[in-house]
């Protein structure tokens, strides 16, 4: 099996190849660490940061994200919580609105007031 990566660990964007042959994985064409262990964890448990929008208690929205990468396989799992969260004004960017789900803290992405 052969799959071709872009890292997205810097803007060089490197293209990664994995050969995988009787389970042994060989990674090439990456210039540093970061870019084999971005390799490595995309092969094994690809993670995203996910990124939404929450209530506020006024009615208006609050764009949130995750405040690292989370599996991809928990991102619907994720987004259920999010959608459940309902913010009360102020909240300054970073502000943590949900702690812990799969994690990752839920963040304020915008400050509102
Ligand atoms: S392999 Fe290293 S240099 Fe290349 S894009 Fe990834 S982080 Fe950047």
């Amino acid at each position: 099996m052969i799959r071709e990566l872009t890292c997205v660990e810097c803007p060089m964007g490197c293209k990664i190849t994995v050969k995988e042959e009787n389970g042994v994985k060989e990674f090439s064409g990456y210039n540093c660490p970061r870019g084999k262990m971005y390799a490595e964890n995309e092969i094994v448990d690809p993670k995203r940061v996910v990124t939404s929008t929450v209530k506020l208690s006024d009615g208006r929205v609050l764009p949130v994200k995750t405040d690292r990468p989370v599996s991809k396989k928990d991102m619907f799992a994720v987004m259920e919580q999010i959608n459940k969260i309902i913010v009360t004004a102020p909240v300054k960017t970073g502000d943590i609105v949900k702690e812990n789900v799969y994690g990752a803290n839920i963040i304020s992405a915008r400050t509102i007031k």
